[in-house]
């Protein structure tokens, strides 16, 4: 199964796109390889507590988030969390107010586009527990969860629900 139908470059069918990775026509010889995007997640904390949004959009409408998106070209990791965070929850946080912890894989399905992220994770501790979405149109809201109560069931994907695990749920 491929998202691709034609060769995007002469139309062409006779393709394969193995494992949605390496596009190769076999009419042109074009190639595209469908390359691992990068994303930021960063971790609020308050006390025992950790930030989590619920999200508002497919995929996974509902369920638990953290805040964060891709990266965008030309920018570092760093840039983007600060980027998403003004974005999404209207606070401003400086590169210097994160604390790297982990990488991990995703799958992302948006749009019938199966996505394969490397998430990569912050940690911000925040002074306080007042804080509020800017961005509805992505989040529906926020959820204060202590360390100790957190169901991994409600978290939305396999990346966050791995790094709470290990290294956030006591
Ligand atoms: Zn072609």
């Amino acid at each position: 199964m491929s998202f691709f139908t034609y060769c995007p470059n002469c139309k062409s069918t006779h393709f394969t796109f193995e494992n949605n990775f390496r596009f190769q026509c076999h009419a042109c010889d074009f190639v595209y390889y469908h390359n691992i995007a990068a994303a930021v997640a960063v971790i609020f904390t308050f006390e025992d507590s950790v930030l989590f949004t619920i999200r508002n959009v497919d995929p996974d409408k509902g369920k638990l988030d953290l805040p964060g998106g891709f990266i965008d070209p030309k920018e570092t990791a760093e840039e983007a969390a600060c980027r998403e965070i003004k974005e999404e929850l209207g606070i401003t946080v400086a590169p210097n107010d994160l604390k790297y912890i982990t990488t991990s894989p995703n799958d992302y399905l948006y749009k019938n586009v199966p996505y394969r992220t490397m998430d990569i994770f912050y940690e911000c501790p925040l002074v306080s527990k007042t804080v509020s979405v800017t961005a509805k149109d992505e989040i529906q809201d926020l959820i204060w969860i202590n360390r100790k109560q957190i169901d991994l069931e409600k978290i939305a994907f396999t990346s966050i629900r791995k790094v709470i695990e290990s290294y956030y749920i006591y």
